[in-house]
């Protein structure tokens, strides 16, 4: 596929979830001549959403990555997840994207989760074009939700088109560049339509819009300005490359319509892509660091320049085993290269590199920059690392994911359930990057943490189907996490027969609280001899091992130094395990004395709201121990900033809907961890002790 640059558009579609996201990709694909039969999400047979328990829901859990092939420009498509508790795989594949199509419902207009991706997006710098679906639905409202995106997300959103047929008679749009109708056939699965004139009683809407169209952009161009005033004729080739400098530089959101599960409207917005978005040269060079100096270093979206790539994604293939998306930035690749993982410091094979269509793929020979493709054959490169040329290294910015906050016990039913559940378990956290495993000794379960609710029990029901673990599963709860507040020191020695063999070991050491999002640091401080060298790994694995439970109610034990002060040994009766053992036992005498306390996450909480409901919101938070952070005009109402401890928002999206009617909306992310109210942890402490 020789595809110049120029002809590569790299986008992704966000939207909330149900504006219709994977129903338009699938008409996209269909519409560019990449599949031979629309599927149906709701018949549950999708091409894209293609793992089982996707299906099943109707929803798109795993981003995949597909491409097709519109007026000669190549396009490659993410798909992005819309749920808040996936907000990872948006963040990643926003960094790798040029560009992206905000889908909006017609009916239920700007919703909190699209509020959300729509910031993550400016974050990123991308532009975007929005697509407001569902115009056949009754109640479609064009106009109250161009309003909302000025509104809820401050966007300058300008029509490009307007609908022709309201209330589920929506049969076309007018294009507002070619001032023509473009109307679709209703029984030709929307493959075919006509354009013509403007219809009479749209006329003079139609004007006022285009006005707007050429206000808006004057007021990004003085040059463009100056002509409009003067009356200077502005063909549609002036006016498409006016919008689409002012798109690419994300001064303008053009916005466009249409109904993708009755066929109609993405001809047309395929036709924007091409027009409107960013190819990798339009868009400056990226920025990363040179790795042993640290200084800001740029590659250009050029074949020329040295290679450098991101992964992006790493998932597991039935059949092909590994994969790793990768966005090349910069030079190119063969199959069968060498390529340096600068992240990780380390060398690897690429041998086969894939052109990805949902789960279907396409042997390709090579990846030049602008390319997203899947690379196999990479063994050990995760999630955000950077690939380059060894002999011009540069490290991608990388992405920083937030914490587990949500937990859920799994207690396998045997043995062989335990070895499955821990295989299963290595390689989902090859596969994603934002949840962790522990392992609980008191309890004998494996406790998984995740970043909300429907993230454990999409990892869980994969764990039982992909990868046929029986477990039982407990309640989703909250993470919290153990740590120290004062200086403590102790003296722990194994000494023990066992077998017909004496084991000893003894060490001596001091526990140090660090400040909360440290983690663990080990310290030797050992004078002389004390302890022969090849037992101190083994002291510190004995301490880091033992950190997995807490000495209060076992939740994992961060954010402390452990420093090993004396020791002694003998000749002939040491021995690694030993060392270990005597190091857990100074872990736990030592922390049971340094003041430990339990940490809680703190969530920060935005909660949308019709002004009559401010009040009584409010004490709600407070009620729920939360801080008021700060009351802003919103939308239509109010908006109030909180920080809340997450141990009392579980089930908060069905209680505000039903207190407030459905008027409030909220958002939710991680804060940080903070110290718990000694009642609370009280409490905590009494219900680990009863079991339950
Ligand atoms: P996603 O969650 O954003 O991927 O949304 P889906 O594509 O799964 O669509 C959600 C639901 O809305 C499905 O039942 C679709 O059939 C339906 N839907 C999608 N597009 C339209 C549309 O243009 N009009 C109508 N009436 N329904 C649509
Ligand atoms: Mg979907």
């Amino acid at each position: 596929m020789g595809h110049q640059l120029e002809r590569i558009r790299n986008i992704g579609l966000m939207a909330h979830i149900d504006a219709g996201k994977t129903t338009t990709t699938e008409r996209i694909l269909f519409y560019a001549g990449r599949t031979h039969r629309m599927g149906e999400v709701h018949a549950g047979e999708s091409q894209m959403d293609w793992m089982e328990l996707e299906k099943e829901r109707g929803i798109t859990i795993t981003a995949a990555s597909t491409f097709c092939t519109w007026k000669d420009h190549q396009i490659n498509i993410i798909d992005t997840p819309g749920h808040v508790d996936f907000t990872a795989e948006v963040e990643r594949s926003l960094r790798i994207l040029d560009g992206a199509i905000g889908i909006f419902c017609a009916v239920a207009g700007v919703e909190s989760q699209s509020e959300t991706v729509w910031k993550q997006a400016n974050r990123y710098g991308v532009p975007r074009l929005i697509f407001i679906n569902k115009m056949d639905r009754p109640g479609a409202d064009f106009d109250r939700v161009v309003s909302e995106l000025h509104g809820r997300l401050g966007a300058n959103a300008v029509p490009l088109q307007i609908a022709v047929g309201l209330d589920g008679e929506f049969r076309g749009i007018v294009d507002l560049v070619s001032m023509k109708a473009i109307i679709w056939d209703e029984d030709e699965l929307g493959s075919r339509y006509t354009e013509g004139e403007i219809p009479e009683e749209l006329l003079g809407r139609a004007e006022d819009q285009r006005i707007n169209l050429l206000e808006k952009l004057s007021e990004i161009n003085d040059i463009f300005l100056e002509d409009y005033l003067e009356g200077v004729s502005l063909p549609a080739d002036r006016l498409i490359s006016e919008i689409r400098e002012a798109t690419v530089s994300g001064k303008l959101f053009p916005v466009f319509c249409g109904a993708a599960f009755k066929n109609k409207g993405i001809q047309t917005l395929l036709d924007a892509v091409v027009d409107f978005l960013p190819s990798p040269v339009d868009l400056p060079p990226v920025t990363g660091i040179y790795p042993s100096t640290g200084d800001f270093i740029t590659r250009a979206p050029s074949t020329d320049e040295p290679f450098a790539a991101l992964g992006f994604k790493v998932t597991t293939d039935p059949y092909v085993g590994k994969l790793t998306y990768i966005r090349v930035y910069s030079g190119k690749i063969s199959a069968g290269d060498y390529v340096f993982n600068s992240s990780a410091d380390r060398r690897e094979r690429i041998s086969r590199i894939l052109r990805m269509h949902a789960n279907n793929r396409e042997d390709v020979k090579s990846a030049r920059a602008g390319d997203i493709v899947a690379a196999v054959g990479l063994k050990r490169t995760t999630t955000g690392e950077t690939l380059c040329d060894g002999r011009n290294p540069i490290i991608l910015e990388s992405m920083i994911f937030p914490e587990p906050v949500v937990s859920v016990a799994i207690e396998p039913q045997s043995k062989s359930d335990e070895k499955q559940l821990l295989l299963a378990l290595q390689r989902l956290l090859d596969e994603d990057p934002t949840f962790n495993v522990n392992y609980n000794r008191e309890t004998g379960q494996t406790v998984i943490a995740g970043m909300g609710e429907l993230h454990l029990e999409v990892l869980v029901e994969r764990l039982i189907r992909e990868f046929n673990v029986r477990a039982n599963v407990g309640r989703p709860e909250v993470a919290y996490r153990e740590t120290i507040t004062e200086i403590a020191d102790a003296e722990a020695e194994f000494d023990r027969e066992s077998g017909g063999r004496r084991q000893y070991g003894r060490v001596v050491m001091r526990f140090e609280p660090l400040p909360i999002g440290t983690g663990f640091l080990f310290e030797n401080k050992l004078a002389g001899g004390a302890v022969p060298k090849e037992y101190i790994p083994a002291i510190q694995k004995g301490v880091e091992d033992a950190c997995s439970c807490g000495v209060i109610a076992c939740y994992p034990m961060v954010d402390f130094r452990a420093i090993l002060l004396d020791g002694s040994y003998d000749e002939l009766d040491s021995n690694v395990m030993a060392f270990e053992i005597a190091a857990s036992m100074a872990y736990k005498s030592g922390l049971s004395r340094a003041g430990p306390v339990i940490l809680e996450p703190i969530m920060e909480v935005e909660i949308h709201t019709a002004e009559e409901f401010l009040g009584d919101l409010i004490s709600d938070v407070t009620s729920r121990m939360g801080k008021i952070m700060g009351v802003e005009e919103g939308y239509g109402g109010k908006i109030i900033s909180s920080q809340i401890p997450l141990r009392t928002m579980f089930g908060y999206t069905t209680e505000l809907r039903s207190r407030t009617q459905g008027r409030a909306t909220h958002t939710m992310q991680f804060w940080e961890y903070q110290k718990i109210p000694r009642a609370v942890q009280e409490k905590i402490v009494e219900k680990t002790r009863k079991g339950y």
